[in-house]
């Protein structure tokens, strides 16, 4: 089948009330793992190519096509997202090529500039059918939504969104970027009032999430966050799985007897990304914002 659309995908989950994990990759060994999680768990997923990625391999387009064709032979709908794209002609090369989504980071331009870069951007991609992701800088933190510390306030999303037109909003609740440990506190009242006031089409995204608990990420769904972005939390499973082989071996030559035995590890960690299927659709059933027990023991279950 084709690869899934990432638009389509978030639209499913928000009308369903869930999460949908988007995950990083570097190599192509890291997009079969999250996609064979992603099938061992049913549901859709979103691989993420990042601009540092394309850095990394020197080109948008090797690994890009490389993570489509993974996606079209998929048994679960699974997007391909160009993730912190600082570049305009990156976008372009994007949308090119067939991914269906873009993170247009304007972050570190003064906010008047992110707005109107922001905007241009999103005005070409709506033309092309590419859905947009984008973060509001220093409004939300002088080091945008990743530094921690760094809050939205529910009026400067709105606003935002507004002004810009973007499909979906990187949000500051609490977690930052590249976080090794997993105790970020997330701010789930400010979740709360930054949903209620963003237009509902408009999901809304957790950057850093690789620093949160698996229970708080399911929390976080539940307060309103859909895309969940985890890459680190990959990377460094992907590393001990490759150290922990080619400690047990040192006269391992053979590159694929160590990265095939990181597959494994990686696609158990994407669980957290199941965080609360159906979750949101039972809160509401069980009586709304008031409703938080999700379980027999009131707690999220990943
Ligand atoms: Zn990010």
């Amino acid at each position: 089948m084709p690869a899934a659309i990432t638009g389509e995908i978030m639209a499913a989950a928000q009308a369903d009330g869930t999460g949908v994990g988007a995950f990083n990759l570097i190599g192509i060994e890291h997009a079969e793992a999250i996609v064979a999680g992603a099938e061992a768990a049913g549901l859709p997923v979103v691989l993420q190519i990042s601009e540092n990625c394309v850095k990394y391999h020197g080109a948008l387009e090797p690994v890009a096509l490389a993570a489509l064709a993974i996606a079209r032979s998929a048994a679960v709908p699974v997007a391909v997202h160009l993730d912190h794209a600082t570049s305009v002609e990156l976008v372009r090369v994007a949308a090119g090529i067939g991914i269906s989504s873009v993170m247009f980071d304007a972050s570190a331009l003064e906010y008047a500039a992110n707005l109107a870069a922001t905007a241009e951007v999103a005005a070409w991609c709506h033309q092309r059918g590419v859905w947009v992701e984008a973060e509001l800088g220093e409004i939300g933190g002088k080091d945008g939504v990743h530094a921690a510390g760094a809050r939205t306030r529910p009026r400067d999303a709105v606003a935002y969104v507004r002004a810009t037109g973007v499909d979906a909003l990187a949000v500051a609740v609490g977690s930052s970027h590249a976080m090794l440990t997993r105790d970020a506190v997330i701010d789930f009242d400010l979740i709360g009032r930054i949903r209620a006031e963003v237009p509902a089409a408009v999901p809304l995204v957790l950057h850093g999430s690789s620093g949160i608990p698996d229970a708080a990420l399911g929390k976080a769904i539940l307060a309103g966050m859909t895309k969940i972005n985890i890459a680190t939390q990959l990377n460094k499973v992907f590393t001990a799985a490759v150290r922990e082989r080619l400690a047990a071996d040192e006269r391992l030559g053979d590159p694929r007897r160590s990265r095939c035995s990181s597959r494994e590890p990686v696609s158990a960690a994407e669980r957290p990304a199941r965080a609360a299927r159906g979750r949101r659709s039972a809160h509401r059933a069980a009586g709304g914002r008031g409703a938080r027990r999700l379980g027999g023991d009131g707690t999220a279950r990943l």
